[in-house]
């Protein structure tokens, strides 16, 4: 089954893991993870009649799939239908691990694809970009050129850099970035963010 990206739109997925009862899409323009459950109880579904007796003359019968135990228990099948064809008991047992394990990779996979889409957020990028070598390179060498000074009070000693701009992120020169003091460089985003 084919989807659009949820996130950009692009009809370019491509399965990229596939666990028993899902497929994990990654989307080939913006990496990002999408899942889907598989339509069938598993990968290889063996549907039998199966029976469930609640006493000698009350019974029910489902379709339960001899590999994983799965059954669509909603409604019963039809007894003049499928009366002819039973094939065993309703394993309830079977039939609740099938459950516990779609549940447990359900969770799992949720987990490890909000982890994924995090790390190809632009938040995690910079985020990591602040943490890496070049950028405390390029930090020291600011910090030096303006002489551990901030630039907007000129009195105070500079412990942050700020961007004049981010059309560079990433890769910015050294004229983009400016050595400020906290308080200056609080109070410049400050009003930035209220635009006055
Ligand atoms: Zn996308
Ligand atoms: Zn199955
Ligand atoms: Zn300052
Ligand atoms: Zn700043």
């Amino acid at each position: 089954m084919v989807y659009n990206c949820k996130k950009c739109g692009s009809g370019r997925l491509k399965i990229d893991q596939t666990y028993p009862y899902h497929d994990i899409y990654e989307c080939q323009g913006c990496n990002h993870s999408t899942h889907t459950r598989i339509e069938d109880c598993c990968r290889k579904p063996f549907p039998i009649t199966a029976i469930i007796r609640y006493d000698h003359d009350r019974y029910a019968l489902y379709h339960q799939c001899l590999t994983c135990g799965g059954a669509e228990k909603t409604k019963p099948l039809k007894s003049k239908d499928y009366s002819e064809r039973i094939r065993g008991n309703f394993n309830q047992d079977r039939f609740e691990e099938w459950k516990a394990e779609k549940r447990e990779e359900s969770n799992m996979i949720y987990e490890s694809l909000r982890h994924a889409n995090y790390k190809n957020t632009n938040a995690y990028k910079y985020h990591a970009y602040l943490q890496s070598d070049e950028w405390k390179a390029k930090r020291t060498l600011v910090l030096t050129r303006d002489n551990n000074l901030c630039q907007l009070c000129k009195t105070k000693p500079a412990l942050d850099i700020h961007h004049l701009r981010y059309d560079n992120l990433y890769n910015e020169p050294l004229e983009d970035l400016q050595a400020l003091c906290r308080a200056c460089h609080v109070n410049l985003h400050r009003k930035e963010f209220l635009k006055i």
